[in-house]
């Protein structure tokens, strides 16, 4: 809960949202609008920013105690559908919030919320399975972690660029492929944390670049692989090709909500390459994964030779089908060659995804 003190009359809590404010402050309307009206007490209890349907910006709404609350004058109850929750008939003092057409009790309407948010973080998720299949498949996938040293701070008070940075990167069957400690401060470097990294960056470069060039780099965020892509670039390497990071993907993946129904934007640092690699391998084998892909469960990880066989110009023509899906692995140019089981036939090896599931950001 965000609250802050404001000053006069009397210090009072100022909220910053309705789902922050106590079910007995209610404003002067709220108050009108209870089944058995009633007017509000003299004592400001509270204020919420909200916002002002009427003038479409937020306004600081004032609350009072409705336990402090007088009754109206109006002597009958109203009794309408304004008052009873449609899902679990609860009859409400307050009138039911219409959502959709459907008037709810702050349980089912919130229960309500849960649900609907749910259902797009569950479409979020199966997104991410058909990625997860195809960066695990993809014999070119590389996944690169960086980890920096907390920042020391200068005589100035301000915060020094990290001192080093601790590469560790991993391919799909979590084979460790680096592990390096890359001095980043320069040689004359006042920073006292500079001491416990020796290996200086231009050391360390060819073996980063020979390891991490023209593969498929998978980092933990975007800052990573700018970072990354930098380095490459000095040791004279090209980059392959760069996501934007992992992070996203998890966070959509684990497609958490919280009990507010709001999607939750976080999630957990795997601190290592392998870690990264367990991590998406988990998620390539989540249970949801459609049928047509279950094949890819038993087989074996990488690409999978398929060898198209009979008239030249229908294999040509298979192979620029399954181009076009984004189920060719390896893309070069297909060379049939005869085959000699059948005279005038080719055959056509093609190394394609196992799982037949393309990269929806990877390479045309
Ligand atoms: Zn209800």
């Amino acid at each position: 809960m965000t609250t802050e003190e404001i000053a006069s009359p009397a210090p009072v809590p100022v909220y910053q949202d309705w789902d922050d404010v106590p079910e007995y402050l209610l404003t002067q309307t709220q108050h009108a609008e209870l089944d058995l009206p009633r007017k509000p007490c003299q004592t400001l209890a509270g204020r919420v920013w909200a916002k002002d349907w009427a003038r479409r910006h937020a306004e600081l709404f004032d609350l009072y105690d409705v336990r402090a609350s007088t009754p109206t004058r109006s002597t009958a109850s109203r009794s309408s559908d304004a008052y009873v929750c449609a899902e679990c008939g609860a009859r409400t003092e307050r009138p039911v919030k219409v959502r959709d057409g459907v008037g709810r009790c702050p349980a089912c309407a919130r229960v309500a919320r849960i649900a609907a948010e749910q259902a797009g973080t569950r479409e979020a998720r199966a997104r991410q399975l058909v990625w997860a299949r195809g960066a695990v498949a993809d014999p070119a996938s590389v996944w690169v972690y960086l980890e920096y040293p907390e920042r020391t701070r200068g005589p100035n008070g301000r915060r020094r660029p990290p001192a080093g940075v601790a590469i560790t990167a991993a391919d799909a069957a979590g084979r460790r492929l680096l592990r390096e400690r890359v001095r980043l401060a320069g040689p004359r470097s006042q920073d006292p944390a500079a001491a416990d990294w020796p290996v200086p960056l231009d050391r360390a470069l060819p073996k980063l670049v020979r390891t991490l060039q023209g593969r498929k780099l998978i980092t933990w965020c975007p800052e990573h692989a700018q970072a990354l892509a930098g380095w490459i670039a000095d040791g004279g390497g090209e980059v392959g090709w760069l996501g934007s990071g992992m992070r996203e993907r998890v966070v959509a993946w684990r497609s958490l909500v919280d009990v507010r129904g709001r999607a939750v934007s976080t999630c957990l640092d795997p601190g290592r390459a392998d870690r990264m690699v367990s991590l998406a391998v988990r998620m390539a084998e989540d249970r949801e994964v459609p049928a047509d892909a279950r094949a890819w469960l038993a087989s074996a990880r990488g690409a999978m030779l398929v060898d198209i066989r009979g008239d030249e110009a229908a294999a040509l023509r298979l192979h620029a089908m399954l181009r076009m899906l984004g189920v060719v692995a390896v893309d070069t140019d297909p060379s049939p060659v005869p085959d000699p089981a059948v005279p005038g036939a080719v055959s056509l090896p093609v190394w394609c995804r196992p799982d037949g599931m393309p990269d929806p950001e990877g390479p045309a």
